[in-house]
């Protein structure tokens, strides 16, 4: 990507203990409407998560500010290039869990799967012992996997542990666990260590930093992210398409809501298809009373609120 953008994504995520947490989440968003970021800010007792956006210079203070945090001093970010800011607002918010899975009480810092950089993914991933296990949920994996990953058919990662249950035969397997960014695997990996599995390791900063390290050889599909960008393609080495158009089976990168707000469903569609559907996801939406007006994308955000404007550049 020619990096003439004037704007910046950061994604990150941190396991640290903030016993402050909901106090801190206050002073949090304070900080980031007076500096004019956008995105999402999750905070717990232990740790934080974000996926922001910004201009660089912005997201550069940002970046420094947190960083002469103690606390925070180890936060790791992974940096995109984008033409508009990916947000139209900025949320930071406490939560009890950081990816809510139930497994509350399982610390990373403590004990999780090692972390492989790309490089080291690569070498292990076609070994005949190693499973490549993909711990997202199936709308995110329906439009993009690696090749000859294991992936679970969950619609939300609390459904994880539950699901281990079926993976006994795998205990003596080498398991690398990969999730977008990386933040699901540092609990998912843990939490299959306590439960037998010997050797497990995990995607170092996830499909991202996968995809920063490699060009990403061997992902197919397109990379789905929880911002208006919908999905990335990460691949330039060897990319493929495996989703399919709901309507007419052909292959496509796009994943929509239907237009039908009492529906919602996530669906692949074609961009043909979806204009004739009007981004509903069946002929019965489309005559449904919640129909939204389709926006060609089927990425709709909510009103937005008139905080964080970014030097006027928003979109309405
Ligand atoms: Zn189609
Ligand atoms: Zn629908």
């Amino acid at each position: 990507m020619e990096s003439k953008s004037t704007y910046q994504i950061l994604a990150y995520y941190f396991y640290t203990r903030i016993p402050d947490a909901e106090e801190f989440t206050q002073h949090h968003l304070k900080y980031c409407i007076e500096l004019g970021i956008v995105g999402r800010i999750y905070l717990a007792h232990e740790g934080i998560n974000g996926t922001i956006s910004g201009t660089k210079q912005q997201c550069a203070v940002y970046m420094d500010d947190l960083k002469s945090d103690p606390r925070f001093e180890g936060v790791n970010f992974k940096i995109d290039e984008v033409e508009n800011p990916a947000f139209n607002r900025i949320h930071v918010r406490y939560k009890k869990e950081l990816v809510y899975s139930g497994l509350k009480y399982i610390d990373p810092n403590k004990r999780t799967g090692k972390h492989l950089r790309g490089d080291q993914v690569q070498e292990m991933m076609n070994m005949e012992d190693v499973i490549l296990l993909d711990v997202r949920s199936n709308y995110e994996t329906r439009l993009g996997r690696f090749k000859n990953a294991l992936t679970l058919d969950i619609e939300n990662f609390r459904e994880f542990p539950e699901k281990v249950k079926e993976l006994e035969n795998l205990k003596d397997k080498k398991i690398i666990t990969y999730c977008t960014g990386g933040i699901k695997c540092e609990k998912a990996s843990a939490y299959l260590l306590e439960n037998g599995f010997n050797d497990v390791y995990q995607m170092h900063n996830g499909i991202i930093g996968y995809a920063q390290d490699t060009g990403g050889k061997d992902f197919e599909g397109v990379l789905y992210v929880f911002d208006g960008r919908v999905s990335v393609p990460i691949n330039t080495v060897n990319p493929v398409l495996i989703a399919k158009c709901k309507k007419c089976g052909d292959a496509t990168d796009r994943n929509l809501n239907c237009a039908n707000v009492d529906c919602n469903e996530q669906f692949n569609m074609c961009e043909k298809c979806s204009e004739v559907m009007e981004g509903c996801c069946s002929e019965e939406c489309t005559h449904a009373p919640g129909k939204r007006e389709y926006n060609g994308t089927g990425f709709y955000s909510k009103p937005p609120v008139a905080i964080a404007m970014l030097n006027g550049k928003l979109d309405s």
